[in-house]
């Protein structure tokens, strides 16, 4: 049995484990942070492929929303929940060619119109004119779900911080961890924004962008948002205790912010837009979490063999849609199966 260690235990490295272990492989992560990793703690959660970069991105990220709906029946209970979207970030012309780009790919996009959107969100302020809704959507808060998918592989958790990757006639033999070296056949990095500072002393530079992202999380109300609601100024979805969460930008996915606001400016003006979106509510802060995004330098995902033989990687923003689909198809790779086509544009090597 081949020993793999996982550096890393938010979504990305807690679906490998749970793909590897699948397959029966002796998975172990080594974690600075608990079971729930650290942008996974601080995540939205939209399951989306409505938002993509490219055509390839498009594909993987809707093969993502494939791999949680396998997930979930593999795995009972889990906390995802296919409630859908509604979209109106554009609106006109702009909206309508979201909709017929999107359909030509493939995607499900309902139409909706303003009695339609009112009848679904009777508690909508200002109701738009029109709105898309997209019925493959859904959510799952990573923390949550990294923590489901470790239980269920069995792996073993080991709380340390990997000062480096060990190497070994050019092949990787393990890490070097504030508690000792630790061997294994392989390593994987699933380490976010800590990856690039691992890559290093081999040679390779892995760019990211500076992307730090802030929730907001308000008290709980009664049920005023049963979807993912995606409007120009704010997203926002109601969790099972009711709380609204929110990224304090709009447009999250794409937002290119280098920096955050101060504080209450930033949350106040959150909770300004959550009031106008649904009114005559006693809505208010509850808590926050920030968390810099793992972006790669182009904003999409890394994932494949590392710069040796027994080194691999998986790097990536959107990690709540893309990690059960990039983790089957790494583990897939890892243990010897065909490389994926879906994986071909997004490979370290572009960045040589
Ligand atoms: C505000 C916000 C909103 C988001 N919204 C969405 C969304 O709506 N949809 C979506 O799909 N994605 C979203 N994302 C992105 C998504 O949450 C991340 O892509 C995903 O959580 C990354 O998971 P990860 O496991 O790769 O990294 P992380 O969760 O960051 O985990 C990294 C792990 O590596 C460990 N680590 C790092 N370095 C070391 C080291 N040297 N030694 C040991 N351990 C180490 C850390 O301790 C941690 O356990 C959002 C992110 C944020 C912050």
């Amino acid at each position: 049995m081949t020993q793999t260690l996982i550096i890393g235990a938010g979504i990305t490295g807690a679906a490998l484990a749970l793909q590897l272990s699948w397959r029966g492989e002796a998975v172990t992560l080594v974690s600075t942070h608990a079971e729930g990793g650290l942008a996974s703690t601080a995540s939205f959660g939209w399951l989306n492929a409505s938002y993509f970069l490219s055509r390839p991105h498009y594909h993987l990220r809707h093969e993502g929303l494939a791999a949680h709906r396998r997930l979930t029946e593999a795995l009972p209970g889990l906390p995802t929940n296919w409630q859908g979207c509604l979209w109106y970030e554009a609106t006109g012309e702009a909206q309508e060619e979201t909709a017929s780009d999107l359909q030509a790919l493939g995607y499900q996009v309902q139409r909706l119109t303003q009695p339609e959107i009112a009848e679904r969100l009777p508690a909508l302020g200002p109701i738009p004119e029109s709105a898309l809704f997209f019925p493959e959507e859904g959510v799952a808060d990573p923390a949550t779900l990294a923590r489901a998918l470790i239980g269920a592989s069995g792996a073993q958790v080991i709380r340390a911080t990997v000062q480096s990757v060990t190497e070994e006639k050019g092949r990787a033999t393990g890490v070097l961890t504030d508690l000792g070296p630790l061997k294994a056949s392989r390593v994987i990095l699933a380490t976010g924004t800590g990856t690039p500072g691992l890559l290093e002393p081999f040679g390779t530079t892995l760019p990211m962008l500076t992307r730090p992202g802030l929730m907001v999380t308000t008290n709980p109300l009664p049920p005023v948002c049963p979807v993912v609601l995606a409007t120009p100024d704010q997203e926002v979805r109601q969790d099972a205790e009711g709380r609204l969460r929110t990224p304090a930008s709009a447009g999250h996915q794409s937002d290119h912010a280098e920096t955050l606001g101060s504080f209450p400016v930033v949350v106040n003006a959150t909770l300004t837009r959550l009031r106008t979106l649904f009114p005559g509510h006693d809505i208010h802060f509850a808590h926050q979490a920030m968390a810099m995004r793992p972006v790669p330098g182009d904003g999409l995902p890394v994932v494949g063999q590392g710069p040796l033989p027994g080194l691999w990687i998986a790097v990536m923003h959107s990690g709540a849609t893309l990690a059960p689909v990039v983790a089957e198809l790494l583990a897939e790779e890892i243990t010897g199966g065909a490389e994926s086509p879906l994986l071909a544009d997004f490979r370290l090597a572009r960045f040589a």
